[in-house]
């Protein structure tokens, strides 16, 4: 008999930019280290059908899958939390419900109806999530709804859940509320109003939280987690806190010592086996034991919202904490070498350089700048991606002399195309889900740095991206110090320079696939070489 799924449903509400990805993750952690297979999903109530066409300033970045899903930024936060992979299915948009709709519509599998939100798209909804069910036959399933409670973009989502707690035995489905707590600093109390008035919304959707989870930036004591039990109906044991600590793993833990996994356990009638903290106490101790810093500059362009990089971030942090460092990001404005070239000296005191990806041509010739610094001075530089393609357009400009050598994505009228459009993207004129997008298998070339960093010769990394290296160019790189060292059939994935202590780009992006747990290798060869830089750099202060 199939086993019935558990559905929990986590909201948000107040405010966003709580940690609804995060608290996500934690509670999968505490039911996957009490031996729970899971499932997540995320439901983003935005028009668009995936996160792919959204720009990262607004949105954070675009998490790549191994299928190829451009999804939301979240997806980051599960995959590096639980080491699960997730697919495409799992991030449900609104547009994708009305696009499902819409064509079945055409095809007349709704002849002589009215389609409607109630029960159109609402079934749609449910259809969506028990496709999921169904695929992956888990013990439960999360599923983080974005946006917050009261958003018009959400109703439909809403009422989805709604008719799905009409419908499941109560043992079968959980709502969790996740709340901002503010603690003005001029009453010096933690106030609980905004709650309330979330939590009456919610009820006016039909629906109630069956835990809350308290955020705040200190702990809300228990007086004001009875108060917010009683007024919002829920037990005084189901309401829990959450404040800032001291980093993000820590979260499945905290909420496990107030017992939220014993709750849910409880609730929801599952029968879990004592939990398996060893491998996420080692690393809460590794990061609290961490002091060294090291500087790794970002000559980038989404300079003003952190969440643009975040797996580039996240690589870097876990490839530095395998050797007791942290990374202090220094993000540099690359515009700001292309008013004034000297103004590129201030990778002088940086450790180490992460080219990132991006997109058009703003803001590249001053990376491509940064790039012939760090080459030049042997200050050690991972490119990826968009990274990757300077790093060939810089050397074949300056060492093979292939003057005004570009991509043509920066000028299509190049005298040296040394990056150019794939052949297969040559006749795709829409925008979304058209890149080559996801993993693909790499051989990569032995006797080089990076066969040595992956210790094997075949991988399989993640892509997004339309321009590729020319082939026409490879005899011009043959003899130069600037070693083709990975390919997809005649694809160049991998690039690096001998004699440099480290100069590596990588066609694919590597972060998408890094854990705390299990580093990505290209960002532990970038972590080490800046150390050794970092060493150099305090010798030379106390010369
Ligand atoms: N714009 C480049 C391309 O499309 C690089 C993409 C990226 O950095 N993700 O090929």
């Amino acid at each position: 008999m199939p086993k019935s799924p558990k559905y929990v449903f986590i909201l948000g509400s107040v405010i966003s930019g709580l940690g609804k990805g995060i608290v996500t993750s934690a509670l999968g952690k505490l039911l996957q280290v009490r031996e729970q297979n899971l499932v997540l999903a995320k439901i983003d109530p935005y028009l668009n059908i995936d996160a792919g066409t959204m720009n990262p300033i607004e949105h954070g970045e675009v998490f790549v899958t191994d299928d190829g899903g451009e999804l939301d930024v979240d997806f980051g936060h599960y995959e590096r939390f639980l080491g699960i992979p997730m697919t495409k299915r799992q991030n449900i948009t609104t547009g994708q419900i009305y696009y499902s709709v819409i064509q079945k519509e055409r095809k007349g599998e709704f002849l002589g109806k009215t389609v409607q939100v109630v029960p159109h798209i609402t079934n749609e909804i449910i259809l969506r999530l028990k496709e999921l069910e169904a695929t992956f036959s888990p013990d439960v399933m999360l599923i983080e709804v974005g946006g917050t409670i009261g958003d018009i973009e959400s109703q439909p989502f809403m009422e989805a859940i709604r008719q799905m707690k009409r419908d499941l035995p109560r043992e079968n489905i959980l709502t969790i509320l996740l709340t901002y707590v503010p603690f003005p600093p001029h009453i010096s109390e933690h106030k609980t109003k905004p709650t309330q008035h979330s939590v009456s919304t919610l009820r006016s959707l039909g629906l109630s939280p069956d835990v809350i989870v308290c955020r705040s930036e200190i702990s809300v004591d228990k007086k004001t987690r009875d108060k917010i039990a009683f007024f919002c109906d829920v037990p005084d044991y189901a309401v829990y806190d959450l404040p800032d600590l001291n980093s993000v793993f820590e979260v499945p833990r905290f909420l496990s010592d107030q017992s939220l996994d014993d709750f849910v356990a409880n609730r929801l009638n599952l029968d879990l086996p004592p939990p398996h903290w060893e491998e996420i106490e080692d690393l809460v101790s590794k990061i609290n034991a961490t002091h060294k810093k090291l500087t790794i500059g970002i000559p980038g362009k989404y300079t003003d919202l952190i969440d643009s990089y975040i797996s580039v971030n996240e690589a870097l942090q876990h490839a530095a904490l395998q050797y007791g460092w942290e990374v202090e990001l220094k993000h540099l404005a690359t515009e700001e070498f292309e008013e004034d070239e000297n103004s590129v000296r201030v990778l002088d005191e940086v450790d180490g350089i992460l080219v990132p990806g991006g997109f058009g041509d703003r803001g590249t010739e001053g990376k491509i700048l940064a790039i012939k610094y760090a080459r030049e001075n042997g200050i050690p530089l991972l490119g990826i991606c968009l990274g990757f393609q300077l790093a060939i357009v810089e050397f074949a400009r300056h060492v093979l002399n292939l003057e005004n050598a570009n991509s043509t994505e920066m000028n299509e009228n190049t005298p040296h195309p040394v990056i150019w459009l794939q052949e297969e993207q040559k006749h795709i004129s829409d925008k979304g889900g058209t890149m080559r997008l996801g993993s693909y298998p790499i051989e990569l070339i032995e006797d080089t740095l990076i066969h040595q960093l992956y210790s094997t010769s075949s991988i399989n990394e993640r892509h997004r991206h339309r321009y590729e290296m020319n082939s026409s160019y490879f005899d011009k790189f043959k003899n130069s110090s600037l070693k083709l060292t990975g390919f997809y059939n005649k694809l160049v994935e991998s690039m690096e320079i001998e004699g440099h202590p480290y100069f590596v780009g990588t066609q694919f992006h590597p972060e998408f696939k890094s854990t705390p747990w299990n580093p990505s290798p290209p960002y532990t060869g970038l972590i080490k070489a800046a150390i050794k830089q970092n060493e150099k750099n305090r010798e030379e202060k106390y010369v």
